[in-house]
């Protein structure tokens, strides 16, 4: 069962395991299909890089060499491993979805368990 996730791009979340456990960071990318997440600076992975030659065909120059060293690029981190951070009293919170009817029209509005605000807008 793929069920929908709580979280979005732009939302704060505290993550509950790993190295960065405790830490918290604002999504950068939610991918649905997979149940994970992106968050800024958060289970960073080094990427190391050697410079090598570039392969010019052009003869023109000497040979080009790309950069080399050490890269660190956030790895997607799973939903189940990351918790809402309610924006109005900034605690990791377990979320309730209230569902409202706008003009006749029903819509879905995720609220923090904890103060019982409204996290969407
Ligand atoms: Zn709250």
């Amino acid at each position: 069962m793929a069920a929908a996730m709580k979280i979005k791009k732009g939302d704060t979340v505290q993550v509950l395991s790993g190295k960065d456990r405790g830490k918290q960071g604002r999504v950068i990318e939610a991918r649905p299909s997979e149940g994970r997440v992106i968050v800024e600076n958060l289970n960073l992975v080094k990427r190391h890089r050697k410079p090598a030659p570039v392969r010019d065909t052009s003869r023109m120059g000497g040979a080009q060499m790309t950069p080399g060293g050490i890269f660190e690029k956030p790895s997607p981190l799973d939903v189940s491993n990351v918790m809402l951070v309610c924006p109005t009293c900034k605690q990791a919170s377990r979320t309730a979805v209230h569902v409202k009817e706008i003009k006749g029209t029903t819509v879905r509005v995720r609220c923090c368990k904890r103060c019982n605000e409204e996290i969407d807008r």
